[in-house]
């Protein structure tokens, strides 16, 4: 018995031994490592000062057409590592008389030195108005009992950040005074950028990296003849402008109304560019012969700690041509059927993604930003996660929510609401992420 239970076992190992594909222990690519450890000096806790007494979320009051910016808004403050970032500008970190130490400052950045465009204050800084206002958000003052109460209009720091925006043509008043109504994804991408650029990068080495670590994708692409998918490699000489540039995400998807898929669908779409779509780059095929559309394929080097995905949810409704009559002007709709619209994951599993798949990838749901209404205009709102609860922020108003609220596609009265964006973090280890000190 002995012998042959000695056999069995011999042959079971053997049989399994060479099917066990040596695993390679996991890594990063460098890229990655390099954000990671950026990542790790940047605390992942929201700012709720001890004093207050009900970390509930608070609203921003709106005049005018301001939802735009206050969603946007909204969804940054809710990010809690990023918070920590603005809260590293301008940090004082020895505060003796002999020899202050600021972490980060930006009074000797020129571009601060603008003057005329926020009056009155030391810095033009987009920086400092948001440190304003997230003390002020996440602190004490305006506490009615317990709930913390919307900061109006009127706002300092509200004012400063709005009248900062205005300097962009984009979002500047018409010639009325009558404020333009804008994307929140466009704005957003503008006020961080003007905050990664508050800091000149001698005396503030470690502020933009922070910026790219928090926001920004890096990413390895591979080129493929569009015919017969031989690889073919890229060219010293070809311009930058043909390699896929840093982002904060993925904007601007496209919806097939017929398969509206869910947002990881839309992402591993926009990891692949078809030649119609793409860059329209044309090489030489060593099997199909010369002046070949490219197809590129892209895989995440390096990914941060938020992404952004923005849907676009327009489409063409211009009725068919009539023989003989003329071409008639383009009609463009907003997708409001449900059946339409692209599911919302929760979480996301980009971990094939990457070009070092040996570690996870993985993130979590954390703000929706819907508009309702039409192309052109309507209203923003935020639904956003404010550990362990989920809050609906329209405008002034704040109220919780069940998580299937933000999956939902947000529907309330009026029930044209739709996802145009949906902000996500990196899933690391939960008890260490959402960790909030009182
Ligand atoms: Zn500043
Ligand atoms: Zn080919």
């Amino acid at each position: 018995m002995v012998h042959r239970d000695y056999q069995l076992r011999s042959r079971r190992i053997a049989a399994i031994g060479p099917s066990l594909p040596p695993r390679p222990p996991p890594s990063y690519t460098p890229a990655q490592l390099a954000k990671n450890q950026i990542l790790a000096g940047i605390p992942n806790y929201f700012p709720i000062r001890r004093t207050r007494r009900h970390d509930r979320s608070r609203g921003l009051n709106r005049s005018g057409n301001e939802c735009y910016r206050l969603a946007a808004l909204q969804c940054l403050l809710h990010l809690p590592r990023a918070l920590s970032w603005f809260r590293q500008h301008n940090e004082v970190l020895a505060n003796t008389d002999a020899n202050p130490r600021v972490k980060n400052p930006c009074h000797l950045n020129p571009r601060n030195a603008v003057t005329g465009v926020v009056s009155r204050t030391k810095q033009n800084c987009m920086a400092c108005n948001m440190r304003g206002l997230i003390s002020q958000y996440w602190g004490d003052h305006q506490m009615n009992g317990e709930e913390p109460q919307p900061l109006n209009p009127s706002d300092a720091r509200l004012r400063l950040i709005y009248n900062y925006s205005t300097t962009d043509d984009r979002f500047a008043p018409d010639g009325q005074g009558v404020d333009p109504q804008c994307d929140a994804e466009e704005w957003m991408t503008y006020f961080l950028d003007q905050c990664q650029q508050a800091c000149d990068p001698n005396s503030a080495p470690d502020w933009r990296p922070g910026y790219q670590a928090l926001f920004q994708f890096e990413f390895e692409e591979e080129r493929f003849c569009s015919v017969c998918d031989t690889p073919i490699s890229r060219r010293t000489n070809d311009p930058a402008s043909s390699f896929k540039q840093p982002s904060i995400g993925f904007i601007n998807c496209p919806i097939d109304r017929a398969s509206p898929g869910t947002v990881a669908d839309a992402i591993n779409a926009q990891l692949v560019e078809h030649p119609s779509g793409g860059a329209g780059i044309r090489r030489n095929c060593s099997n199909c012969g010369a002046n070949q559309l490219l197809t590129r394929r892209f895989r995440i080097d390096a990914a941060p700690e938020y992404m952004l995905v923005k849907f676009n949810p327009a489409y063409d409704d211009t009725p068919p041509r009539e023989p003989g009559s003329e071409v008639p002007p383009p009609i463009m709709r907003k997708i409001t059927n449900k059946a339409e619209l692209p599911g919302i994951d929760e979480r996301l599993d980009l971990t094939h993604c990457q070009v070092n798949s040996s570690t996870k990838l993985e993130y979590k749901l954390v703000a929706v930003l819907p508009h309702s209404g039409e192309v052109g205009h309507g209203h923003w709102i935020a639904t956003v996660r404010n550990h362990p609860r989920w809050y609906n922020i329209n405008d002034g108003s704040v109220n919780q929510v069940p998580l299937n609220f933000a999956l939902s596609n947000p529907e309330v009265v009026p029930t044209d609401w739709n996802c145009r964006h949906a902000c996500v973090t990196r899933d690391y280890d939960s008890g260490r992420c959402w960790s909030q000190p009182r």
